[in-house]
Order: structure tokens, then sequence, then C-alpha cells
């Protein structure tokens, strides 16, 4: 499947009239839809598999902005410390702990998204408002900035319930507003999107629209 140039386009636009920033989530795709956008001026992407990520990095320009927003075991974060520009989906202390760490060894410190558990599914992972708070008031991690919350809602044609999710989130970042560097909030994909902005997100993750249906 082709990537939508159009769509692209229209979605830029749509984002820039809200000051929101687009990561194209390519994963699964290959290297030449990646690149095809880069053309055009993308260069934020998000990925979620570790091996498919760092293997895509090594061939593609050097000045593309990685997002990983994927599911990150702790074992994993030493082959994308060194280059990775965000990490979307952060959800415990430990893990937290160790960004930091391989951050440290690899001379930089790492941009962090804690991810907050909104949905209604048991499925999603994320932290709850108390586990937030904790994270939020401990101790910070010399070599991860807390750069604000993530989210996803639940896969529902309920627009009201998707609105009230991505609201209860946009609620808990207003909250933490104040912190120094905190000011992104990833909610948002191609189904709900819209009414994730007009919720207040900043930040949107967007891959079928642009790229196709996975399998
Ligand atoms: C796959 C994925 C997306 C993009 O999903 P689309 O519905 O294809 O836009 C966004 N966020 C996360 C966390 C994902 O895993």
């Amino acid at each position: 499947m082709a990537v939508d140039i159009s769509k692209y386009h229209q979605i830029r636009e749509e984002l820039a009239a809200e000051g929101a920033t687009l990561v194209a989530v390519s994963k699964t795709k290959p290297l030449a839809d990646i690149q095809e956008l880069y053309d055009l001026g993308q260069r934020d992407f998000g990925e979620n598999y570790v091996q498919e990520l760092v293997e895509k990095q090594a061939q593609l320009p050097a000045d593309i902005r990685w997002h990983f927003i994927g599911h990150l075991q702790s074992n994993k974060v030493r082959y994308i410390a060194p280059f990775v520009h965000q990490i979307h989906g952060v959800d415990s202390a430990k893990l937290l702990r160790e960004i930091s760490k391989q951050g440290q060894k690899a001379g930089r410190t790492i941009d962090a998204l804690l991810q907050v558990h909104i949905a209604r599914e048991e499925t999603k992972f994320g932290l709850d408002a108390d586990e937030l708070a904790g994270i939020l008031n401990g101790a910070p991690e010399p070599n991860v900035r807390i750069r604000g919350l993530m989210g996803m809602a639940s896969f529902s044609d309920d627009q009201s319930l998707v609105r009230s999710e991505f609201s209860s989130l946009s609620g808990l970042f207003k909250q933490y507003r104040d912190r120094p560097n905190f000011d992104s909030l990833s909610m948002g994909m191609s189904g709900d999107y819209r009414i994730a902005l007009e919720e207040g997100s900043n930040l949107v993750r967007i891959g079928s629209l642009l790229f196709g249906s996975r399998n």
C-alpha cells in the first residue's frame, strides 16, 4: 500500500492550525515509505518494536526524530538509548530508572512521556493517577526529562467515551503543566485524533491514515 500524500498534507494542515506535532507511525512499514514522507519534510516518526526501530534508524537519515511508542521492556532500553528522541510509553519507576541509566551511558538526557491508563479495556498499559503522582513527586532521575503524558483511548465507536477518556488525561496533564519541561500531551491516533485535538492533545501518533492499514 502506498503512502497517502494528500492525506499527509491535510493532516499536517489540521495539526498546524492547532499547534500540534505529527508523529508518523511507521511500524511494519518499509524504509521507502518513511523516506517518502521524509522527503516531504516529515521528521518525527514512531515505532513500536525495538529491533525494527534499530534496523530502520541505521538505514535512514540521521536527523529523523524517532519516537518509541510501544511497550518498552527494561532490558531493551540500551539498544535505543543512543539515538531515540522520545519514549512515549513509560509506565513504571523501574523503566524510568533504566532509561536514565542507559542515557547516562550514552552521554544523553532522554525525553520520556509517562503513560496513563485511560481506556476502559483492562489490557492497556499505563499508570493510574496515584502511581503517576508517585513517580512525579519522587526523586528525579538525572538522565531522563519527563516531558509530559501519553495515553490511548478505548477502541470504541462511542465518541463520548473516547472524549471523556482524553478529557481525563488532559485534566491530569494540566495538573502538572507547570513542572519544568512538562509540555507534551501525546494522545490521538488515526481513528480518534480529531477528538484528541479538541481535548488538548499537542502530539498525535498517526499510522494507518498515512501508510495504509497494517497486516
Ligand atoms: C500503532 C500505534 C499508533 C498508530 O495507530 P493508527 O491507528 O494506525 O494510527 C499510535 N499509537 C500507538 C501507541 C500505536 O501502537
